[in-house]
């Protein structure tokens, strides 16, 4: 039989030797830091883990997921709360600072901890809405009708099981002000097991539009049972979206860009952003400077259709959307 996506959850690795074990790596080749690990620890599912080229230490997956000592040093301009998320919560578990659509945000946890994460540093890591709450969120939502659309986001939305889902789905469906439900995940590609039957049930049966925006940044992510997740979630009428973060030794070259957009095409996917690294602390070893990033979105534009490149944007605490870098 099949493990649960739970259970897939609750086998994660957590500990270094384990994982180097799993990978054949020694643990002394990758500057592994317990002090990196203490603050947001090592996390990352058997099924991502499986996608890590054996023997290499500098493998695109694993550089994602592996608290080296370099998140402690200190850079320039980096801080805990670099988007002004914190001064946008509206009451705990909204945050609003778009027009027309707010952020739900049900859990902190994630299945998986990506050392870029600006969410890292975040006083709600480990919050979860009780009931009480989350009717009062989606009370603020339908007392405000210019919200048209509602973004589940976390930590990772899809943590939820699937009868807190289908509450809340049903919640959403009394709303008649709200157009749209979109949901902000990384578990189809790091837990493609987490599409079940049930998740599409709820999906399938919602009077509004969904989207899901999955999270993939490298092409080495999408293996066959990524693509089988994605064709679900096709099969019940979803609009299929792709986020990335733009990561020093991941995939800033044109290459690794361009193969990611062609293969999540392939399984039904479109780009949508590119995201230049949020600055919070822990993260600086993985920026891009901006004159490269600029450099990298012109030969990706020379290269592919237009609707296989994602817009370069970043956060600024304080604008009315993302900045679109060009
Ligand atoms: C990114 C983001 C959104 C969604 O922005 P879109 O441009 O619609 O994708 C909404 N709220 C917050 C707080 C965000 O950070
Ligand atoms: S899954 Fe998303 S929210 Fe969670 S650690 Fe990764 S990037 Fe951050």
């Amino acid at each position: 039989m099949k493990t649960s996506w739970q259970t897939q959850m609750q086998n994660a690795f957590t500990d270094f030797q384990t994982l180097c074990d799993y990978l054949q790596l020694s643990i002394d080749d990758l500057n592994l830091s317990n002090d990196a690990a203490k603050s947001f620890p090592l996390r990352v599912p058997v099924a991502f883990a499986a996608r890590i080229e054996k023997s290499n230490p500098n493998d695109p997956l694993l550089r994602q997921i592996l608290p080296i000592g370099d998140e402690l040093k200190n850079y320039d301009g980096f801080s805990d709360d670099p988007v002004g998320d914190l001064n946008a919560v509206k009451q705990t578990g909204l945050l609003h600072k778009y027009h027309g659509r707010v952020l739900l945000i049900n859990t902190g946890a994630c299945a998986i901890h990506c050392r870029y994460c600006f969410r890292r540093n975040f006083p709600y890591a480990d919050l979860q809405l009780n009931k009480q709450q989350e009717m009062d969120v989606i009370h603020a939502i339908q007392n405000d009708s210019s919200i048209q659309e509602v973004i589940l986001s976390g930590g990772d939305p899809l943590i939820l099981n699937d009868e807190r889902l289908a509450r809340l789905f049903d919640e959403f469906a009394k709303i008649s002000t709200l157009k749209r439900i979109r949901i902000h995940t990384r578990l189809p590609i790091v837990l493609p097991d987490r599409i079940t039957d049930e998740l599409l049930t709820i999906l399938k049966n919602s009077p509004k539009k969904i989207i899901v925006v999955v999270h993939s940044n490298h092409p080495n992510e999408i293996d066959e049972n990524v693509a089988k997740a994605c064709q679900r979630l096709k099969s019940a009428n979803v609009t299929l979206l792709n986020q990335s973060v733009l990561l020093q030794g991941v995939n800033d070259n044109v290459t690794a860009l361009c193969e990611l957009s062609e293969r999540l095409f392939e399984i039904g996917v479109l780009p949508y952003y590119l995201h230049f690294l949020d600055k919070a602390n822990g993260t600086g070893h993985f920026q891009v400077s901006e004159k490269q990033a600029l450099a990298l979105l012109n030969a990706f534009q020379n290269r592919l259709p237009g609707y296989l490149v994602p817009k370069l944007v970043t956060e600024q605490s304080g604008e009315l959307a993302k900045q679109y870098l060009k």
